[in-house]
């Protein structure tokens, strides 16, 4: 639990405990410097917040793993201690006030994902992150009492942990490779889609239920969701059914959200019914006729409000399922919702600019094929 301890908030000075010269130096020990691996990070004891190169989005998990390393809060004073910190009888010798959370021991390796709350992190374990950002790491003293600390702890960090099918829907990765975000067709009421609403977006009467991908044709589009699927409809087949993402498209099912891979290239598609794994090549880019793009939409799927009727499916803002390093790949485009400046403004009622606010899209056109 948190204490009320605002952790942004100027600490009071220390009180100096023993001598505090200009030059604080702790004595040198034989080198212990040491190469990191793949995935380490090395917290220095010397210096507050230590961002990672972890970028999270909430509800995300990761792993910590206490790898080596030791250090002090005072080393004139008091012992070298690993992640877990001081023992409560050791802490309790020590000045009081320069405690981020006041029940926490100091030494305590901690960490805060963005501007989440702190967390305990001791010797790892594995972690939810509370909200978005990156994660950064630290040991459990206040900046300004961090002049006598030494030591550091280096810790194996994890952010690449495979979710099981089951958990929640995202994308791992990026399924192109590609060189940007179309600047006219990101995801919503864009003004080109509300300008040719009764031509190419008639059927979302303005709304463009996808992204574009730039990328040259033939790119590869590999299924980077995090879980088994199967392929459900290619080139419109088995019923003629048009999203908008013509001439042709793969649709894949991923149980409860299904992906529309648009405007695909007519050669090497798969075939009905094939398992879709992560790291498949579904198929390779082509064209709409005008440019060569990946038309990706997410999809949700909602039962049947009752038998016999039609399910109901709701066209969702694919960025909102990716992490956000791979957000950043995509640029200032990638718009989480309708916020963009020139989004077009429909009248009330037709904003359909967030995942809830997607239209139960034309009843007769387009969707009779999720039936059951
Ligand atoms: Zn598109």
């Amino acid at each position: 639990m948190l204490s009320a301890w605002n952790i942004n908030a100027q600490a009071p000075p220390p009180t100096p405990v023993g001598p505090l010269n200009s030059d604080v130096s702790p004595p040198r020990m034989p080198s212990e410097v040491k190469k990191l691996a793949a995935g380490e990070f090395s917290v220095d004891s010397k210096v507050g917040w230590q961002q990672t190169s972890l970028s999270l989005q909430q509800g995300d998990k990761f792993k910590i793993k206490y790898v080596s390393g030791t250090w002090t809060v005072d080393f004139r004073s008091f012992t070298y201690v690993g992640p877990e910190g001081y023992t409560p009888q050791e802490d309790s010798q020590i000045f009081q006030f320069c405690k981020l959370d006041s029940s926490w021991v100091y030494g305590r390796l901690v960490g805060k994902v963005g501007n989440g709350a702190i967390f305990p992190i001791d010797r790892g374990g594995s972690f939810t992150a509370n909200a978005g950002g990156e994660l950064s790491l630290r040991i459990h003293d206040v900046d300004a009492c961090l002049v006598d600390n030494d030591g550091s702890i280096v810790v194996e960090i994890n952010g690449k942990e495979k979710v099981s099918p089951g958990s929640q829907f995202q994308f791992d990765d990026l399924p192109v490779k590609f060189s940007k975000i179309s600047s006219v067709n990101w995801y919503g009421n864009t003004e080109f889609a509300y300008k040719y609403r009764d031509l190419y977006y008639r059927q979302l009467r303005g709304l463009h239920s996808g992204l574009d991908f730039i990328v040259p044709g033939g790119t590869p589009i590999t299924s980077t969701v995090n879980r088994n699927g199967t392929v459900i409809s290619v080139n419109n087949q088995p019923l003629p059914n048009d999203w908008g993402a013509g001439p042709s498209n793969v649709v894949v099912d991923y149980v409860d959200y299904i992906v529309l891979y648009g405007h695909t290239s007519p050669t090497d598609l798969p075939s009905l019914g094939a398992p879709i794994k992560p790291g498949d090549v579904i198929a390779h880019s082509g064209t709409d006729g005008n440019t060569y793009h990946l038309h990706l939409e997410v999809i949700k799927k909602y039962p049947s409000p009752a038998p016999g009727t039609k399910p109901g499916n709701i066209r969702t803002n694919p960025v909102l399922f990716f992490s956000q390093s791979d957000q950043n790949k995509m640029g200032t485009k990638a718009k989480r919702a309708g916020d963009g400046g020139i989004f077009h403004t429909p009248s009330p009622g037709n904003q359909w600019q967030t995942p809830e606010d997607q239209p139960d899209i034309d009843p007769v056109c387009c969707d009779q094929w999720l039936v059951p």
